[in-house]
């Protein structure tokens, strides 16, 4: 539940409710709104039902939410979140592109990539060190090597980086390279990782898993910020159904649902969400259109020699041409890009 403090409340009222939930064996997660304070209260809600919290002074009323994910509720915090990656802000008027390849492959590969992005108007650079593949045999990622080009990569064009963390184990490394961490669709409901990553206060890119409702994909959130790291976007990026025409069937629904129920900024990848190239620059505008705050994108210089994913790489003069028709959707709904 949440309690809404009144808009004359003084900070020694919210401090006495704070305390007074915590003695009573909960956490008090305070969200200073512009209008007013609302103080969240985390745990198994059951015995509170008898505590009358609306009677603390300050307090103007206390309401229950009802979904299962909490924090992650827009119920708990009405206002959009903007997270903050190295400067780059997610969830505000402005929507990010961060594109890159899908896997770092080489230097030159990634250094030439990291350009292109940069130039076509990219404000993060997204790269995979550790990569989940189906096949024990296709290429696995460059490891603690790939987290040295990446950063080498932000040094020389400025762009903060996303890359993928698969396992606990690597996560203290992962965080001295990223600048976010990315939760694959295939470890979306690996708890001890989402776990591990909101200690680790590190902002989170958690994409949906492939065959994982959205409310499932808020309860994964809710485990990241249950962990005190509210620096969270989720990320469609398609799911399983029974058209073959494409690799995924991109969610845009997902755009809209998650606008209702969360405030977590929204990101959505076209690339793995068609699975081919062609397809990704229109469902990258229905993207945009459709309220995304962020689009995380597939570019390799040659696509054909990729290691991974190339058929649904882009091209960089391919994503510059999209980049362009990115803008003007931006514009029509009131955003910029
Ligand atoms: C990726 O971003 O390259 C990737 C493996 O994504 P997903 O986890 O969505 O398949
Ligand atoms: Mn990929």
């Amino acid at each position: 539940m949440i309690v809404v403090m009144r808009k004359d409340a003084t900070e020694a009222e919210v401090q006495a409710v704070v305390a007074h939930v915590e003695e009573l064996g909960f956490r008090a997660h305070l969200s200073r709104g512009v209008e007013r304070t609302i103080i969240g209260i985390i745990g198994d809600e059951r015995p509170l039902a008898t505590q009358p919290l609306e009677r603390l002074p300050g307090v103007e009323r206390v309401v229950p939410i009802l979904q299962p994910y909490k924090l992650a509720s827009r119920d708990f915090k009405p206002e959009n979140t903007v997270i903050t990656i190295n400067g780059v802000r997610i969830g505000g008027p402005e929507i990010v592109v961060i594109a890159g390849p899908c896997a770092v492959e080489s230097r030159e590969q990634l250094l030439e990539t990291a350009f292109a992005v940069k130039e076509a108007g990219a404000k993060m650079l997204r790269g995979g060190a550790y990569k989940p593949r189906t096949s024990p045999y296709s290429f696995q990622g460059l490891g603690p090597r790939g987290l040295e080009l990446l950063a080498e990569a932000r040094e020389a064009t400025g762009l903060p980086v996303v890359t993928e963390v698969m396992s606990p184990t690597d996560l203290e490394l992962v965080c001295q390279y990223a600048d976010m961490l990315q939760i694959g669709a295939r470890n979306m409901q690996n708890f001890s990782l989402l776990q591990a990553v909101g200690r680790s206060g590190h902002p989170v890119l958690l994409k949906r898993g492939m065959s994982s409702r959205i409310d499932e994909l808020l309860m994964a959130a809710e485990y990241i910020l249950a962990n005190s790291n509210y620096n969270v976007a989720l990320c469609e990026r398609g799911i399983r159904t029974f058209e073959t025409a494409t690799r995924f069937t991109l969610d845009i629904n997902a755009v809209a649902v998650l606008r209702e129920a969360t405030h977590l900024p929204i990101v959505v990848d076209p690339s793995h969400g068609t699975g081919k190239w062609s397809l990704v620059p229109a469902a990258a505008r229905a993207a945009v259109a459709a309220g995304a705050d962020a689009l995380i994108i597939e570019v390799h210089p040659c696509p054909e020699r990729a290691l991974s994913d190339g058929a649904q790489s882009l091209k960089p003069e391919t994503f510059g041409k999209l980049m362009q028709e990115l803008r003007e959707i931006a514009r029509a709904v009131g955003r910029t890009l």
